[in-house]
């Protein structure tokens, strides 16, 4: 894991030995169920450490000091192998922390994971954030809400910002051009009650090939009942 302590130092931060022994047993049970189920495509020890592991952990980039230190709760939407959610728990340890999940199958890896990392305080949800995000349990509950490539934007903020307490951030990680995208976001982004704080440039050189952005969110004001919309409508008429 000698990449993944690099580049979390240079993100200003540490693993200790748990940590990086959890890190560890994470890739053995990502490549070994991969196997049986597609949870992902990067398998190489390098790549996972760098593509999956650290990546996620620069979601640590949007938040202050002490926003890290007394975070109570994370929701990571449509998390796939857990990225970037596990990650940061395994980093930050004490959030609660709800993997959503829309495929049986991943969930049950998630399951899986959480129970084989020893991770308290995680919850694996199995469904659509459309349909969860109308739950009490779930609704606007969370300080920080993350998601890394499921949806383009003006999807996605209407996916995740629901589940985002008023005066919590969601935090997406993108990819490539999206320009485009924040701008057909913008009016999503106020319906939903949220406010576009800072689109920040991951400048770490393990990601040179691709540029990586977080698009960090503000919630500022509470979610109309009536959103998210159906799965069919967020999908085909992104608002
Ligand atoms: N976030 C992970 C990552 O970055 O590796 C997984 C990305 S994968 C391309 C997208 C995942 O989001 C899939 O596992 C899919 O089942 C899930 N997904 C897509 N739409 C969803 C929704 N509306 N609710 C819950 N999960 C969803």
């Amino acid at each position: 894991m000698i990449r993944l302590i690099d580049g979390v130092s240079r993100l200003g931060l540490q693993l200790e030995a748990r940590q990086l022994d959890q890190f560890e047993l994470y890739y053995h049970e990502l490549v070994e169920w991969n196997e049986k189920i597609n949870l992902t495509s990067i398998t190489g020890y390098r790549e996972v450490e760098i593509k999956h592991f650290l990546d996620s952990l620069t979601v640590t980039l949007a938040l202050g000091h002490d926003e890290l230190k007394f975070l109570p709760s994370i929701a990571d939407v449509g998390s796939g192998a857990g990225f970037p959610g596990i990650p940061l728990k395994i980093l930050l340890s004490s959030p609660r922390l709800v993997l959503i999940e829309a495929t049986a199958k991943k969930a049950a890896f998630l399951q899986h994971l959480v129970l084989k990392l020893e991770l308290d305080g995680v919850e694996v949800v199995q469904g659509r954030s459309e349909d969860i995000a109308h739950e009490d349990m779930y609704r606007e509950r969370f300080a920080l809400v993350v998601s890394r490539a499921v949806a383009k934007l003006p999807s996605l903020v209407e996916l995740a910002l629901p589940f985002c307490s008023v005066g919590g951030k969601f935090v997406a990680l993108k990819k490539g051009d999206i320009a485009r995208e924040v701008i057909e976001a913008s009016k999503v982004i106020a319906l939903m009650g949220g406010r576009l704080t800072e689109i920040k440039a991951v400048a770490m050189e393990e990601f040179s090939e691709d540029e990586r952005y977080l698009v960090i969110l503000d919630k500022i004001s509470s979610t109309e009942e009536r959103y998210p919309r159906c799965s069919r409508m967020v999908k085909r008429r992104p608002l």
